[in-house]
């Protein structure tokens, strides 16, 4: 099926975890595909983000493919959670062992990808000035890959260095004796701030709203947890790609109320003991019910009482939010950090930041000379990353007139948009995505694309595009499920609410990865229900 060089059956986006195995799966069906990176190197978050610190929070055992068990069995992890270093090596052995890195054009971004209805096909404009065409065209551009910057006066005349965590460089920076400044403390924030403060001279950081963050306890494997979970790959697949979260933890069946606060109060401590995300997980009604919520908050604070040994310190450490409406965080000596001499905390949602100056941190109280910032100040999540680039369906429209801007965002199960046809996005908005573990979602969305262009090649037919009906009706099930929720009740990077001017929405399925698989394999297996799938004018051969 391959044809001229600069066309192709279809073209990915991205070499993160998601364009990676796009290409094995669409190669291994014999379709040429191409896939751009803007990076040197494979990756994706994990090529970028190389930030202090930087580690996932999905344990290592389940944070990888499943889609070759000779592959789960070749890697073998070192510790239970896996650091940025570790995971982009193993990303590197993928596209060695599988040889995808002749298909993979580095250094290159895709600026524009348009649909031409004549010649049904994309239109794929590059940063080179290239152009080339593809019958699909694919996104594996990751939730967190648009850096947001906020907009502070004066960032200009900073005589020192600033960074974000979200573009780290490659080279060590080294902050030894420095006085460092970061902003943010989200995951990213929460994981650099100890290792800075270890290596500052001083580090002071700007805080807008606390977090609830649980100890990671992360510890080296013992090489016989890492034998056994090898033997039971097929057992662990299944109950991965069957879970709620893409994890093999089980499910609670319990309420926080309906046990005494003994039993809740061991649970909880049991978990934080445990280390890890267990206490998000504790109880059904944690993200549901506020009295619920409150008893995981009121631990957490309790925790950070018992941690932080200078009470007024401890107090502006305290969160107020709903638990876990904002991604639960998990540390590594994170607020234990906050007792340290060289660390300093400043409120900036009481005293906010009025400008970066020649010297530092400018804020309605005081200003702070600093030799270096670093930004921890997140992401324009979900729509972020695909609308920086233009693309645009039938008619000439593009995806961001489609949404709104935003405000209307609406997908055919995050994978499809009515007006785009031959269009596919790899965890995109209204998908499990970023509140799942994310490689057992996108080999989900991978295996469904492959599938479905194979069925089209099968079939003889050349286009599919989503319903306009039954998108609004996945939409609006997207949106009563996470209603019926207290993440909507929160300001986070999940409703768009860090991104000024950017429209409050929930842009991310909250049924579970198990029932979304099984969803999506039934529309599958119904002939693609509200899609239409046209045939070939060509006679099938
Ligand atoms: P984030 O969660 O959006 O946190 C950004 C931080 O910057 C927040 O504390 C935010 O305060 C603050 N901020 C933003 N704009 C600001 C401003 N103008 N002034 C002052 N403070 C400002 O970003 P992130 O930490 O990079 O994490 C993003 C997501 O990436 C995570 O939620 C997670 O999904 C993923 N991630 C995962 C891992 C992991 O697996 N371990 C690690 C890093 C990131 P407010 O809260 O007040 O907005």
């Amino acid at each position: 099926m391959t044809n001229k060089l600069n066309n192709f059956d279809a073209v990915v986006v991205g070499a993160g975890f998601s364009g990676l195995y796009m290409l094995y799966r669409l190669r291994e069906a014999g379709f040429s595909t191409r896939v751009f990176e803007a990076g040197e190197g494979v990756g994706g978050t994990w090529y970028w983000n190389r930030y202090p610190g930087a580690r996932c929070d999905s344990e290592s055992i389940y944070y990888n493919y499943t889609f070759s068990e000779e592959l789960y069995k070749e890697w073998t992890w070192s510790s239970r959670y896996p650091e940025q270093p570790e995971i982009l090596k193993y990303l590197n052995f993928v596209a060695d062992k599988f040889k995808l890195r002749p298909d993979i054009q580095f250094k290159t971004r895709i600026t524009e990808a348009h649909y031409d209805e004549d010649q049904n096909n994309w239109r794929i404009q590059l940063d080179d000035r290239a152009t080339v065409t593809a019958k699909y065209f694919i996104t594996g551009v990751g939730c967190l890959s648009a850096a947001n910057l906020p907009n502070f006066k004066g960032l200009e005349n900073f005589k020192g260095k600033w960074y974000h965590t979200g573009h780290w460089p490659h080279e060590k920076v080294d902050f030894t004796g420095k006085r460092v400044g970061i902003i943010g403390t989200g995951s990213s924030g929460v994981q650099a701030i100890p290792v800075i403060a270890d290596e500052a001279g001083e580090l002071t950081v700007f805080q807008r709203t606390p977090q609830y963050s649980a100890p990671a306890r992360n510890h080296p494997y013992d090489p016989e947890y890492i034998r056994q979970s090898k033997e039971n790959f097929k057992e662990i697949k299944k109950q991965m790609r069957e879970s709620q979260g893409g994890q093999p933890v089980p499910t609670p069946t319990k309420s926080a109320l309906e046990v005494s606060k003994e039993e809740r109060e061991q649970v909880y401590n049991d978990a934080w003991e445990n280390g890890g995300l267990g206490i998000f997980s504790s109880y059904y009604d944690i993200t549901i019910d506020e009295a619920a919520n409150e008893t995981a908050a009121e631990f957490i604070r309790s925790k950070i009482c018992e941690i932080v040994k200078n009470p007024e310190m401890a107090q502006k450490l305290l969160p107020s939010y709903y638990y876990g409406t904002k991604r639960p965080i998990i540390d590594t000596n994170y607020y234990e950090t906050f007792n340290r001499d060289n660390v300093s905390l400043v409120d900036v949602k009481s005293s906010p930041i009025v400008e970066i100056t020649q010297k530092g941190i400018k804020t309605t109280e005081a200003e702070y000379e600093l030799d270096a910032i670093v930004f921890a100040t997140g992401f324009d999540g979900m729509t972020g990353p695909l609308l920086k680039m233009d693309i645009r369906g039938k008619d000439g429209v593009s995806l961001k007139e489609k949404w709104m801007g935003g405000s209307q965002t609406r997908t055919y199960l995050g994978v499809a948009n009515s007006g785009f046809p031959n269009f596919f996005m790899i965890t995109g908005p209204e998908s499990p995505s970023v509140l799942s573990n994310m490689p057992v979602s996108i080999e989900q969305h991978v295996e469904w694309i492959g599938d479905c262009i194979e069925y089209l090649r099968e079939n003889g037919m050349e286009t599919i595009e989503a319903n306009v009906d039954a998108e609004e009706a996945w939409s609006q099930h997207c949106r009563e499920v996470a209603e019926a929720t207290l993440f909507t009740k929160t300001d986070s990077w999940y409703m768009g609410a860090n991104i000024p001017g950017k429209p409050r929405r929930f842009l991310i399925y909250l049924g579970g990865v198990g029932a979304y698989r099984q969803k999506c394999d039934e529309i599958a297996a119904n002939g693609y229900e509200g899609f239409t799938l046209k045939f070939s004018k060509k006679p099938v051969s």
